[in-house]
């Protein structure tokens, strides 16, 4: 068997795993980067089909970092748009703006009354006790109308458990907790810009998958195909069929709990933390139209259980390049976490379509794929906090560094892999002798 060493190996050329590589590279820092798939990219990639282009549902750029920024638009070159978002929940046959919550205009007026009265009254009443899940997150601050319209049950259905298995812990950042004048001015219809976290993206023009593309154009040294049988993490080798290969640091992007349960010899208590951690797959499905889409909205959220579906956007309307001339792309994403019929979801899905005015008949349908995204949402359950507790000291003390929206075990974005990328790359060097 050969054996060779390298000071860092990386597992998984997706955003974080190259975006190490990338800057071990540019310090001057040998390393070997391995990648299980045949291609770059991970989560973010694009595939075509008869002229349309799919990402693994949307894929929208939100930049902040002015360094991380540079480098995504050296990546993906000239061909981008910078898009101001259009999304909408779809509730009681009416759209209203996103976040629900600061635009109940246009709802059935009792509906929209009740969701007002319960945020006045929510903001009204002090808590002296801190939220125990999402799901008194919810209620504590939206009130019990916008919690029982949209945020329990649109929760319910994003993340595949009621928001009371949910710790209240990660919400702040991504659920736009609106001032009281937003949500009266939203009522009452006033309200004339899009609110919260992410109102504009970049995208390049093809697709997400441009951005590992331009990577990997600057990593020649991705093995691709390459992923170890078994690595020995107390002699620190990497085991391949035709290689033992040794490191002083390992960087891995691979999903944190098959990742640990994977190694052999790791301590009991670690095994059973990390068998605590839980995460959820999605169904999605792509679909291709002949026609042009009816509507023109990026992507619209769809509560209510009536519906198979929970969101639905159009890869076409981030870029027209996304769909043949005349034609439209979207991602439909399933509620259920079982593998779709697709002879009973399909007709469910494109009346869905019709009655949301996207689409007038089921002949406008080229063609639907089912999708599955293994490792989609870390859920931040009860368990959470105190599994990686126990998981992340060991593995840090086995000189691993783990890295990434499923390395690391938790919600975030591309740009976030690719900070974690660069900052994995600078602990790993800590390991060096
Ligand atoms: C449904 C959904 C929608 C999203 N929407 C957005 C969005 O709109 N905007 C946004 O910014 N972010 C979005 N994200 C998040 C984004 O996809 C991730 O943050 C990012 O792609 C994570 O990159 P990563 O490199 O950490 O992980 P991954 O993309 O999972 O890459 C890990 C790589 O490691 C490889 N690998 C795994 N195990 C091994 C092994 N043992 N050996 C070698 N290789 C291995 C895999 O094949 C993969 O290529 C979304 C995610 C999901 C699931």
């Amino acid at each position: 068997m050969n054996r060779s060493h390298t000071p860092i190996a990386i597992l998984g050329a997706g955003l974080t795993g190259m975006s190490a590589a990338f800057h071990l590279k540019r310090d001057g820092v040998p390393f070997r980067i391995f990648e299980r798939q045949p291609h770059a990219g991970g989560h973010a990639t694009t595939h075509v089909e008869a002229g349309y282009r799919f990402d693994k549902t949307g894929h929208l750029l939100h930049l902040r970092d002015p360094a991380i920024r540079e480098l995504v638009m050296r990546w993906i070159g000239n061909d981008w748009v910078e898009v101001n978002r259009r999304s909408r929940v779809w509730l009681h046959g009416v759209y209203t703006r996103y976040p629900f919550q600061a635009n109940t205009f246009g709802l059935p007026p009792e509906v929209a009354y009740e969701c007002l009265l319960g945020f006045i009254q929510a903001q009204a009443t002090p808590h002296t006790v801190a939220p125990k899940n999402f799901e008194e997150y919810c209620l504590q601050k939206f009130g019990e109308g916008i919690s029982r319209h949209f945020m329990i049950p649109y929760n319910c259905r994003l993340w595949g458990v009621h928001p009371s298995e949910i710790t209240a812990d990660w919400c702040q950042r991504f659920v736009p907790l609106p001032k009281l004048e937003d949500v009266v001015a939203g009522a009452v219809g006033l309200n004339d810009r899009e609110l919260g976290y992410n109102t504009s993206f970049v995208y390049p023009r093809l697709g997400i998958g441009e951005l590992p593309k331009g990577m990997a154009r600057d990593l020649p040294e991705i093995e691709y195909s390459r992923a170890p049988s078994h690595i020995d993490w107390e002699k620190r080798e990497l085991h391949f069929d035709d290689e033992i290969v040794t490191y002083d640091s390992l960087i891995t992007t691979a999903p944190l709990r098959p990742f640990v349960q994977a190694l052999k010899g790791v301590p009991e208590p670690v095994v059973a933390a990390a068998a605590k951690l839980r995460c959820n797959p999605l169904w999605y499905l792509d679909v291709a139209i002949k026609v042009p889409s009816k509507t023109d909205h990026h992507w619209v959220y769809v509560p209510e259980e009536k519906y198979p579906f929970y969101r639905l956007g159009c890869y076409s309307h981030f870029s027209a390049a996304m769909a043949p001339e005349n034609g439209a792309c979207f991602y439909v994403e399933l509620a259920s976490r079982e593998e779709p019929i697709m002879a009973e979801v399909l007709p469910q899905v494109v009346s869905g379509m019709i009655e949301m005015g996207i689409l007038s008949s089921p002949d406008d349908v080229a063609f639907a794929r089912p999708r599955r995204i293994d490792y989609a949402y870390v859920i931040f359950d009860h368990a959470y906090f105190s599994s990686l507790e126990v998981v992340k000291p060991f593995v840090q003390n086995a000189r691993i560094v783990a890295a990434g929206r499923y390395g690391d075990w938790n919600y975030s974005s591309m740009e976030d892999a690719l900070i974690f990328g660069r900052d994995a790359a600078q602990k790993a060097r800590l390991f060096l002798s």
